[in-house]
């Protein structure tokens, strides 16, 4: 576990308004928990919104365009997010991947135009079932990491975190072993030392994603090298996410 996990909720294409009830609420019970980071993604419309809201958590998007301004209806900029009040961007979900098409070259753009906006990036990776099936999964992510993650990053411990998220457990309610899930870390720590050098890429935090919940929260957070959670559905209340938020805090103090 990392010295101050971090478990982040993206909560995707959900939340009105009437959703800041959960951030704030959110918000004040982090100030409780001060030994984990705490972050929020809600969708673009709500992003300036919640900023005003919170105090302690961090505000982030779930997407950028790769440049910072021009003809591209319907998109939205690192720096307009940053100026939205976002710290932080997640890129590279396998949602926008699938939906979108987005590929590892187009992700390594966005990181780029998201650092360059004084964002940070959690950047995403994960395989299919077929994949892991097919006993390809440490390759696979590791070749999608490879090609997404920018060559170079000023202050990577800090401006950077990978989510290791396999597609299959995305929303399913199934996750992985804990033991399949120490391997990836595994890899992708090697990864990240190899490309950002052994303090800044043994310090750069990697989550777990996929169907984390209050339940089973303790058991993959304690799986070797997972820094923290990116959590979806179980993000969408207060009560479901603070129970990861106990459970990343609680494993932390034991450790
Ligand atoms: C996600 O899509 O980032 C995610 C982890 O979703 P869930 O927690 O709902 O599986």
């Amino acid at each position: 576990m990392a010295e101050r996990p971090y478990v982040v909720g993206n909560w995707k294409m959900n939340g009105t308004r009437a959703m800041l009830a959960q951030a704030r609420a959110i918000d004040r019970a982090a100030q409780n928990l001060m030994k984990v980071e705490v972050a929020l993604a809600p969708p673009f419309t709500l992003i300036h919104a919640t900023h005003r809201e919170v105090e302690q958590i961090g505000v982030g998007g779930q997407d950028c365009h790769p440049r910072a301004e021009g003809a591209h209806t319907g998109d939205t900029s690192a720096t307009m997010i940053a100026d939205a009040g976002a710290k932080f961007v997640i890129l590279g979900h396998s949602e926008r991947r699938q939906d979108h098409g987005e590929s590892n070259e187009l992700v390594n753009d966005k990181a780029a135009a998201a650092l360059e906006a004084g964002l940070r990036v959690i950047m995403c990776c994960g395989e299919t079932e077929e994949t892991r099936d097919g006993g390809k999964a440490v390759d696979f992510v590791s070749s999608q990491l490879e090609t997404s993650l920018p060559e170079k990053v000023e202050n990577a411990a800090d401006m950077l975190a990978v989510a290791y998220e396999p597609i299959w457990a995305i929303g399913t309610g199934r996750t992985p072993t804990v033991a399949d899930i120490g391997e990836m870390h595994r890899a992708i720590r090697a990864l990240l030392v190899k490309r950002y050098g052994e303090k800044e890429g043994a310090e750069i935090r990697i989550l777990y994603g996929g169907s984390v919940k209050p339940e089973n929260a303790r058991e993959l957070l304690a799986a070797d090298e997972v820094g923290g959670a990116l959590v979806g559905g179980a993000s969408l209340t207060a009560e479901s996410f603070m129970g990861i938020v106990i459970g990343a805090a609680e494993l932390q103090q034991d450790q």
